[in-house]
């Protein structure tokens, strides 16, 4: 056990560190460890197990053959913020200042970061849907913020309306929104997201929301909450080029959001990365002005391997929850007799070489009832690897 001295108390604070003193490993890069180890197909971690479109990844190359290799502009390089804008345009209807209205970041993690940092103080609520992505946890904590939650409960994974609104406070400083959402894949209805504004507007907060699976639907359109009637002023709309380009690697996000947030952001990130991966900057701008073909057929392709893996985890004995976008399926596994996903998860290596997450890493451990035999599985992977996974799956038994 290593001595905590009185300087740990910040990251104690946050509970970013475990009972010795190193840090708690996320739960992705637990299960990803897991999965090394035993050579496990890895559905846990949400990551493509292969390349984009190949014009992005050319012209990387061609950037760093270029010389893009120094620092690039604070706000992001200028044809990005312009590639972002025409995007929200095109796709939206959204126009943005690529000049003032834009921000280019580490990640939609930094973005995410910056955000509640400069506008979170001790004693503002930050209000999440639960299960929630866990780098909101821990950013709340940072910022020395109260999380608030409402939960998501199987199988419709949609909010209670009297619980969403008994969260909001004069003390919420911040919703934050995540649609397509991780882990449930669920896309909130225009309905949720109404309200949502109407009570960021009664309560003064600030909207802010992570939409980096933004192109990755099945079926059902993806609505940007900073479309609806009375929202545009008072959103931060985050994304990512990882998941849309399969460039998870290279943290390339951004935000859009009125001028005066995007200063109020700026001022932090310039001393959380300063800036971040020049070459690859003018990629994603590529990226961003693909056809719409391009996109949709993304989108598609990823629709099929929800498919193609849902079969086998069906056949498998699991219960479904269809997910309306993003990479993940969540799958009962109460049926086939395991009660504990965790202690599932941590069992499935060996009983068939697959590795999942259990869905209680999203919620808080005194939340985790309704969601203790719940698993996710990543569905972002090659097909061959998707139809070895189904197979072994679902020659599971079933304990039940
Ligand atoms: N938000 C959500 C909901 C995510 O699932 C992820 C990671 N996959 C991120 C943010 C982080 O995105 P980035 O890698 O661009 O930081
Ligand atoms: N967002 C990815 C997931 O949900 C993982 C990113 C990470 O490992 N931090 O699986």
């Amino acid at each position: 056990m290593r001595q905590a001295g009185p300087w740990l108390r910040a990251a104690e604070g946050a509970m970013l560190l475990g009972p010795d003193g190193v840090p708690a490993p996320t739960v992705f890069a637990e299960m990803s460890a897991l999965a090394a180890a035993t050579g496990a197909i890895n559905l846990g971690q949400g990551f493509p197990d292969e390349d984009g479109p190949v014009e992005v990844l050319d012209a990387a190359v061609a950037a760093i053959r270029d010389g893009v290799n120094q620092y690039p502009p604070g706000r992001g390089t200028p044809d990005l913020r312009l590639a972002v804008s025409e995007h929200q345009s095109r796709w939206y209807g959204l126009e943005v200042d690529p000049d003032r209205q834009v921000l280019v970041t580490a990640g939609a993690t930094e973005a995410l970061a910056a955000t509640l940092l400069a506008f979170v103080e001790p004693g503002d609520e930050v209000v999440t849907f639960e299960p929630f992505y866990d780098a909101y946890g821990a950013l709340i904590r940072l910022a020395g913020g109260t999380h608030v939650t409402v939960p998501l409960t199987a199988p419709d994974f949609l909010p209670d309306e009297d619980i969403l609104r008994a969260a909001f406070s004069d003390r919420t400083r911040v919703v934050l929104v995540n649609t397509p959402h991780n882990p449930t894949g669920r896309v909130l209805p225009d309905e949720v997201l109404a309200t949502i504004v109407e009570l960021a507007e009664q309560y003064d907060a600030l909207i802010v929301t992570d939409e980096v699976y933004e192109h990755l639907t099945f079926d059902v359109p993806h609505v940007p909450i900073a479309t609806l009637p009375g929202a545009a002023d008072r959103t931060v709309s985050i994304s990512s080029a990882g998941k849309t380009f399969s460039t998870t690697g290279w943290k390339i996000g951004w935000l859009t959001a009125p001028p005066a947030l995007v200063d109020a952001i700026t001022s932090v990130k310039q001393f959380l990365t300063f800036v971040n991966g020049a070459p690859f900057q003018p990629a994603v701008a590529a990226g961003l002005r693909l056809p719409d073909a391009v996109f949709t057929g993304i989108a598609a392709e990823l629709s099929a391997k929800h498919d193609l893996l849902a079969d086998g985890l069906r056949a498998a004995g699991f219960e479904l929850m269809r997910p309306d976008g993003g990479y993940f399926v969540i799958a009962d596994a109460a049926p086939l007799g395991y009660e504990d996903a965790r202690e599932f998860c941590l069992q499935l290596p060996e009983l068939v070489g697959v590795v999942g997450v259990p869905v209680s890493a999203f919620v808080r451990p005194d939340h985790a009832a309704g969601y203790r035999s719940l698993v996710r599985f990543a569905f972002c992977k090659r097909r061959p690897v998707l139809e070895d996974a189904a197979a072994r799956l679902a020659g599971l038994t079933s304990r039940a």
